[in-house]
């Protein structure tokens, strides 16, 4: 998936420090977390993950649909066919 190496802010329930984690890491590890600030292990519902990242693939499939339709409806031209009008 494209958007692999970006990453969502995970909020610690103890201390409300953020801990930035990749997707490729939360589908790999998404049962639980270690703050980083006050150590704590926070568990993080895997199958809303999933859900969310289903969500989210869909999401861009949309966004690069609409991306390819814009590409589709601009009107390029010559830069000297502007010059003659
Ligand atoms: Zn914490």
């Amino acid at each position: 998936m494209p958007f692999s190496s970006l990453s969502v802010k995970l909020t610690c329930i103890e201390c409300g420090q953020q801990t930035a984690k990749t997707f490729d890491w939360l589908r790999e590890h998404a049962d639980r977390f270690d703050c980083a600030h006050c150590g704590v292990t926070v568990v993080i519902d895997q199958k809303q993950v999933d859900d969310e990242l289903v969500k989210l693939v869909g999401a861009i499939d949309e966004l690069e649909h609409q991306i390819h339709a814009l590409r589709a409806r601009l009107r390029l031209v010559p830069a000297h066919s502007t010059s003659e009008r």
